[in-house]
């Protein structure tokens, strides 16, 4: 899988660089041939590999390490800059109603990206309908069918008819006054005149805002052309990468996009319908280098939690009340190794931390809302008053003991300082943060 592949790879890169005595040519070469091979494995094209690797040693060994930054640091961030734009330039993706189409080639995971993107949009507030178009495949109404009725997302198919322009028509009609229509079409196993011709016509009745070409990563360096054809035919406005989770060649299939003039806007990396992301190759990076993927992590967080809480959470201002808060929802997104992964704490924490002393940890933290309750409304503004005897009355208050009672008090100053030593783009604190989590018991 190539998001696993990569990762160890470049964490391996990375453990390689901070363990070194002294980085000098010799090192940068060596550093260069094992990013060389990670990024061919993931089935990256080869002159772009090479071109990568040509920048990063004239940056490793040229340039100078900027302020406060250390020598390793420096080709860190390098390493990590130049990924990144071979993984595709920033851009904000625009969350805002209209009408998307999907399109693209048989078995690609259009009809389950549909799902999963309506329940995107649906988290965020959006009064979502799905419109199944794909009137080609006998079974294609009933998986729209099954997969919106899951997200509770109102659809529209139409068992009896056979063309898909008139499909869209009537859906058009039903959902006019909703704010996001997310068009399901079908596939062939070429683009094919056939659904040229439909996907023509689809796109004159429909009218759409995004056309969403969905590219299995399996199909590697492939998936470039493929966006090119399906450019010239319909205009697409992004791309979107599915089944990120199941091949080697992922790396392939994302840099390949770049060619075809249109980003990729959204990953899948599973077959649950949450497992759909926004493509940020910054983050994307981060999270395979492991430099820590607080943003990532935040704005699940902000999913899953109030977001006004989320809020203070990077502010800084958060009380033990925010504190619990947060955890529980943190909770809710994942368990502890995930979200320690995403904070890109998984590389130091590996060596130390055993699967059976996370899920210790996850089972102490779910005593955390007790303890709270236990306390007065003062303790919980201003944890700082909490003595020993306080401590005792909180742990008898809450069945708990009184270690419970230390650990949450001390895992909330931990992560107050945490919160503290985080300036976006500052490495340096990464590694700090990263051994305070270590002592995270
Ligand atoms: P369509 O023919 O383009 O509509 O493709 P489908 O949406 O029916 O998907 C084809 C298959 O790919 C289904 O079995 C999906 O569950 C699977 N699939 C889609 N996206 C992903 C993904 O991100 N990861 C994995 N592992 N499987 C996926
Ligand atoms: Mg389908």
């Amino acid at each position: 899988m190539v998001l696993e592949k990569m990762k160890s790879g470049l964490r391996k890169i990375v453990e390689k660089i901070q363990g070194a005595s002294k980085i000098d040519k010799e090192k940068v070469e060596e550093i260069l041939r094992d990013l060389q091979r990670t990024l061919l494995e993931a089935d990256v094209d080869v002159d772009l590999v090479f071109e990568l690797s040509e920048t990063i040693r004239k940056r490793a060994i040229k340039e100078k390490p900027k302020p406060g930054l250390t020598m390793k640091e420096h080709v860190i961030h390098a390493i990590y800059d130049e990924l990144v734009k071979i993984l595709g330039e920033e851009k904000k993706i625009e969350i805002k109603p209209g009408r998307i189409l999907l399109i693209g080639l048989f078995g690609s995971g259009k009809t389950t990206t549909v799902a999963k993107l309506a329940r995107f949009y649906q988290k965020r507030g959006f009064k979502v309908a799905i419109v199944g178009c794909d009137t080609f495949r006998p079974a294609a109404a009933e998986q729209i069918e099954q997969l919106a009725k899951n997200i509770n997302a109102p659809y529209y198919i139409n068992k009896e008819e056979k063309d898909a322009a008139k499909v869209a028509q009537e859906g058009l009609e039903k959902f006019h006054d909703y704010d996001v229509l997310i068009f399901d079409s079908s596939g062939r196993d070429a683009l094919d005149e056939e659904l040229a011709n439909e996907l023509k016509r689809l796109e004159k009745v429909i009218k759409p805002d995004e056309v969403l070409l969905v590219v299995p990563a399996d199909i590697g360096q492939v998936a470039g052309e493929q966006a090119s054809e399906f450019n010239k035919l319909v205009g697409i406005t992004g791309i979107i990468v599915t089944k990120l989770d199941a091949t080697a060649k992922g790396g392939g299939a994302l840099t390949s996009a770049k060619v075809a003039g249109a980003p990729v806007k959204f990953i899948t990396v599973g077959e649950k319908v949450d497992d759909l992301e926004i493509y940020d190759p910054r983050r994307f990076v981060s999270r395979l280098i492991g430099f820590g993927d607080l943003e990532s992590l935040l704005e699940k967080v902000k999913e899953a939690s109030k977001p006004e809480i989320a809020e203070k959470f990077i502010k800084e201002e958060f009380d033990l009340n925010d504190f619990v808060e947060q955890i529980k929802s943190v909770q809710k997104v994942g368990t502890m190794d995930k979200i320690l992964d995403m904070l890109g704490l998984s590389l130091p924490l590996a060596k130390k931390v055993s699967p059976e002393m996370l899920s210790v940890q996850e089972e102490k933290m779910k005593k955390w809302p007790h303890i709270l309750n236990s306390m007065t409304p003062e303790e919980r503004a201003n944890p700082e008053i909490i003595n020993a005897s306080r401590i005792r009355r909180i742990a008898r208050g809450s069945g708990t003991s009184e270690a419970d009672v230390r650990e949450l008090l001390a895992s909330y100053k931990k992560v107050k300082k945490m919160m503290k030593l985080i300036k976006p783009g500052r490495m340096k604190s990464m590694r700090h943060l990263a051994k305070l989590f270590s002592g995270f018991r």
